[in-house]
């Protein structure tokens, strides 16, 4: 089967390596999407994703496919079943795992590589999706479930005046979140007039630039600020902006060559409470339900469908993941 590589030294392959049968708890899966991620993006610039990598791996942890065949210890998987994947588990056995804490397992298994032909995740990894739903949509699993645990953490409460940063494939779709969590007003934060024009078709009551949102903090109090982008000068000024008593989740991927800077003093005043969100423990399940009771645009947010060849050209020039989400079709059923 082909397969889609980050061999190191900003090179990506595709290889020809062996499919198998599952074994044991293993689901073999004939994937029909997976997205690509920032952290691909950062793996193949040889920067660290979530976690350290160490080159030659296969790219890719957003999947969704068909049931092929499953080891002969899976219970509740059959050939054909229409499922998502959650590409890695905690070892359950480890004092981070047993606190219910297994986005800080000590040995946490990666599984579901998605630029491939087909998976071997095990099967409390995968997760039936109902026939109304989508494959292509389906892949949109694993990032959700990403929003969903930072959506957690800060516990948006109805009514309350909410400021979002970055209209990137993650920002769209924290976005709606926000929206349907019952925010009072929502004011995205971006630099490209065409991307806030589909930050107002999303839900926020205003888009505006970096230096507007500065002036109008000056008047409105914002109660949350979520920022999507991990870029210093952005993650600085979504503290900066952060009203009285607010809550502030810096979830992009930030460099940690450019660590955040910020007037402690000023944020002392405002009693600030400042979130980092890590991984997706125990969401992936609602993220399924969320995109199966159809409340979020993903076409929207899509800005290519490549192949498995195509990735490499893109993975250098981001001219699509600039504008959106990439998705990466591999048997492209839907
Ligand atoms: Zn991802
Ligand atoms: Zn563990």
């Amino acid at each position: 089967m082909k397969a889609g590589y980050y061999v190191g030294d900003y090179t990506y392959e595709v290889r020809d390596i062996p499919d198998r049968e599952p074994e044991k708890d293993e689901v073999r899966i004939r994937v029909a999407w997976c997205g690509l991620c920032g952290t691909d993006i950062h793996k193949f610039q040889g920067k660290n994703g979530a976690s350290i990598v160490v080159p030659p791996i296969i790219l890719g942890h957003e999947c969704s496919g068909i049931v092929e065949s499953v080891g002969p210890e899976v219970d509740y998987f059959k050939p054909g079943d229409r499922v998502a994947c959650d590409p890695s588990y905690g070892c359950g056995k480890c004092e981070w795992c047993q606190k219910g804490l297994p986005n800080f397992c000590k040995v946490r298994h990666g599984v579901a590589k998605g630029f491939a032909e087909y998976v071997y995740p095990p099967e409390k990894n995968v997760y039936h999706i109902s026939d109304d739903l989508g494959l292509k949509e389906a892949a949109f699993a694993e990032p959700l479930s990403c929003v969903v645990h930072g959506l957690d953490l800060i516990n948006i409460q109805s009514g309350k005046t909410v400021v979002m940063y970055g209209m990137g494939s993650i920002g769209s779709l924290m976005l709606q979140m926000i929206k349907y969590s019952g925010a009072g007003k929502i004011i995205v934060v971006e630099r490209e007039s065409e991307k806030r024009a589909i930050a107002k078709e999303l839900g926020a009551d205003l888009a505006v630039s970096d230096q507007e949102i500065e002036e109008l903090s000056k008047y409105e109090n914002f109660n949350y600020v979520v920022e999507c982008i991990g870029l210093k000068q952005t993650m600085e000024q979504a503290i900066k902006v952060a009203g009285k008593n607010a809550k502030v989740l810096l979830f992009g991927l930030g460099d940690p060559e450019k660590p955040v800077e910020f007037n402690q003093f000023e944020a002392y005043t405002k009693e600030l409470s400042i979130f980092t969100s890590y991984l997706n423990p125990f969401a992936t399940e609602r993220a399924v339900k969320i995109l199966e009771s159809g409340i979020l645009d993903t076409d929207k947010i899509i800005s290519a469908e490549l192949n498995l060849e195509e990735i490499g050209s893109e993975l250098k020039e981001l001219n699509y993941s600039r504008k959106g989400k990439v998705m990466v079709y591999l048997s492209r059923e839907n």
